[in-house]
């Protein structure tokens, strides 16, 4: 607890340090007054030291202090690898629509990290119920790091075919549109997602997991697709050819998500690009693409229109 307290100073500290010097050398001065005054707020309520009067046990406290926490960690892996070695430099951390994104964000990490704890967890419990005892057997006596890449095999092969009717079904093309409405791709772009493609994803991938494999296989498999499918989207210009042959790297998804002819549905694969050879679905020219976003669509801008316009089937003239 003291070390948590510790650490909030100093993020309130470094709030408005940073504030001070963004003031100084941006031109616009909003996002360095609203995250000072929101530090200087955030001391006036109490700070490091503020008083809790109940326990903390679930409820909106800790969903909220995940989502920051969560932000905080995901920022710090990914913003310095796409402020060292970005593919498209002139992009910028706070791009165009990156408010949107932090909605995003928010909305769909707080209920699924939630999710996650309350109901994936429990159902991983499940495990022992679903799971089909013979299978469990077998595949529990494989090493375990054999059977972690086995369950990214399962959980990608699943996806694939969940992602390509998403794409194929125009009821469901409507809630993933929004995920490829992106029009320029960065770790937080890849909040943009729907909570109807969220959830069925995430359920329908989960779900063959449960029938063979253990809690601990299923939970490593639910931090490494956090982390890969948010690298995935980032705008890192690296590349490694010997290892993106292989797994996904971000110049491999940022094809998925062009808006030129050629890489429309096209790598649906999240983990590995030979899934996408298998299903004749690659597609992997050795330069980027120029163009993201949806292909002739055009939907709401906010989130508001995003979330509800897909159920009704209400469309925007381009
Ligand atoms: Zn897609
Ligand atoms: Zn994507």
């Amino acid at each position: 607890m003291h070390t948590m307290r510790v650490l909030i100073q100093c993020l309130i500290v470094a709030a408005i340090l940073f504030g001070v010097i963004s003031s100084i050398l941006r031109k616009k001065k909003t996002l360095a007054l609203t995250g000072m005054l929101l530090a200087i707020a955030a001391t006036a309520l109490g700070g490091s030291s503020v008083r809790i009067n109940d326990n903390l046990q679930g409820g909106l406290g800790i969903g909220l202090d995940w989502f920051l926490l969560d932000m905080l960690l995901m920022a710090i892996i990914y913003v310095p690898l796409e402020r060292l070695w970005p593919q498209y430099p002139k992009q910028g951390t706070f791009r165009n629509e990156w408010t949107l994104d932090v909605v995003y964000f928010r909305s769909t990490h707080l209920p699924i990290q939630i999710l996650s704890f309350l109901v994936l967890l429990p159902s991983i419990q499940a495990t022992k119920y679903l799971g089909v005892p013979a299978l469990q057997g077998f595949i529990g006596r494989i090493p375990w790091l054999l059977q972690f890449f086995l369950a990214i095999v399962v959980a990608d092969v699943t996806e694939y075919f969940v992602h390509l009717a998403f794409h194929k079904v125009p009821f469901l093309w409507r809630f993933h549109a929004v995920h490829h409405s992106s029009k320029a791709l960065d770790w937080i772009a890849g909040s943009r997602s729907h909570f109807v493609d969220d959830t069925l994803v995430r359920g329908l991938v989960l779900a063959p997991l449960m029938l063979g494999f253990s809690q601990s296989v299923a939970l490593a498999y639910l931090i490494f697709v956090t982390l890969h499918a948010t690298w995935v989207h980032c705008n890192f210009g690296p590349n490694a050819k010997w290892l993106e042959r292989f797994l996904v790297m971000p110049r491999y998804h940022h094809w998925h998500h062009t808006s030129q002819k050629e890489g429309i549905d096209k790598n649906f694969a999240i983990h590995f690009p030979w899934i996408d050879k298998v299903f004749g679905t690659y597609h992997f020219p050795d330069t980027w693409p120029v163009h993201y976003g949806l292909d002739g669509e055009e939907i709401s801008p906010n989130f508001l229109g995003q979330t509800i316009d897909p159920f009704i089937g209400r469309k925007r003239t381009p």
